[in-house]
């Protein structure tokens, strides 16, 4: 599948040889594979990876997104979820209509719970919030709160973010979505979301919660005014702190979607292209060498080129979702929902193996689901 000398007439065959001897790839290789003008090689390297580490298995869960409220203390330029207090527009859910959205999607595995910095939601709430949730859904692992929520419950009651994760932690939070990381670099942070916890903050709140057993996801923003030195720098971040604490289980790689964005951004500009996010997510399974999960998170990339994305190095399709608002209110066209049975028929047409998961990707049974063409 990856002939020599195919990659030697790329100039990327000591690439080819890393891959497949399992050496870490440094950023400058990073950088050749964003150059090699043969996107179809990069992602055949970066397939590679995936079937030595999943075969042809592609996860998915049963869960089920609550977005809290949109109302937001910060004003990151690209973000067209949140709203001040009082603008047209902003939304926040009190305690029974968060659990009536939470039981309502039936049998879910896995709850998603984040929201906006809302600036008079004291932590108590969310504790309850929790308490109820776990009491209801003993069954529902929930999934709740990025490190930029922790950094602001923090700050908003005046204690550090290890007490407030110990709080979360103890009234039912299971693990920690990955959002908010966009691109760490300062410059980059600057100029899209100003207000927003620095990257260095990001990693070290993600670190603290590893230190706690507590996993999480991470992500990547991009597409927007970074470079891809900036994407090659965000990736070795996260890899160079999996490398310390292996708490990361998966990585989602997020487009920037124009629509509704305040981001100033050049005359004309379209927003990133399919085979960009193609490469970029190929690049990002050979780089994060020591995280087990790639999310081809269907949300943001439209479930056609989510289901392609599986081919360059991606294993799982996220779940059922049943409601999203964030990357919606940015022009996301997907669906809302997709049901367990056209998540198992769309991988099995694509050839693959579909395995439900739970919230920590441990599989939920053994059984194959579907037939797979293959
Ligand atoms: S990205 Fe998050 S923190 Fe930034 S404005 Fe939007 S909701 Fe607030």
């Amino acid at each position: 599948m990856l002939n020599p000398r195919f990659y030697e007439a790329l100039g990327i065959d000591d690439i080819r040889e890393k891959v497949q001897a399992s050496e870490r790839l440094t950023i400058e290789d990073g950088r050749r594979l964003f150059e090699c003008p043969d996107l179809s090689s990069v992602a055949a390297l970066a397939h590679y990876v995936r079937m030595q580490r999943h075969g042809m298995r592609v996860t998915w869960v049963r869960n089920r997104h609550v977005n809290y409220t949109n109302v937001c203390a910060n004003d990151c330029r690209f973000c067209a979820f949140h709203r001040r207090v009082g603008e047209e527009g902003g939304f926040t859910l009190n305690l029974d209509e968060i659990v009536d959205k939470a039981t309502s999607a039936g049998d879910i595995t896995e709850l998603h719970i984040v929201g906006g910095c809302h600036p008079e939601l004291g932590l108590d709430f969310f504790e309850t919030a929790l308490r109820t949730l776990h009491k209801k859904l003993p069954n529902t692992s929930i999934k709740a709160f990025t490190p930029v929520e922790i950094e602001h419950f923090a700050k908003l009651e005046s204690i550090s973010t290890r007490e407030v994760l110990e709080r979360l932690s103890a009234a039912g939070q299971e693990m920690m979505p990955g959002g908010g990381a966009e691109i760490f670099d300062p410059d980059v942070r600057a100029r899209i979301c100003p207000e927003k916890v620095s990257g260095d903050e990001w990693l070290r709140i993600s670190k603290e919660a590893h230190s706690m057993g507590i996993r999480t996801n991470c992500t990547m923003l991009f597409g927007h005014v970074e470079s891809v030195e900036h994407r090659l720098d965000h990736l070795d971040k996260l890899r160079r702190l999996q490398d310390e604490t292996n708490g990361f289980i998966c990585f989602i790689l997020l487009p920037f979607l124009i629509k509704n964005s305040a981001l100033e951004l050049p005359e004309g500009f379209a927003g990133v292209s399919a085979p960009d996010i193609l490469r970029t997510l190929a690049i990002s399974r050979l780089m994060l060498d020591n995280i087990p999960h790639i999310k081809s998170y269907w949300v943001m990339l439209g479930v056609k080129l989510a289901l392609t994305a599986l081919h360059y190095g991606a294993d799982d399709f996220d779940g059922t979702v049943v409601e999203e608002k964030i990357g919606h209110m940015a022009g996301a066209s997907s669906e809302q929902a997709l049901t367990p049975e056209g998540i198992v028929a769309m991988a099995c047409d694509c050839g693959f193996t579909p395995v439900e998961r739970d919230a920590l990707f441990r599989p939920k049974n053994t059984e194959p689901q579907g037939e797979s063409p293959c």
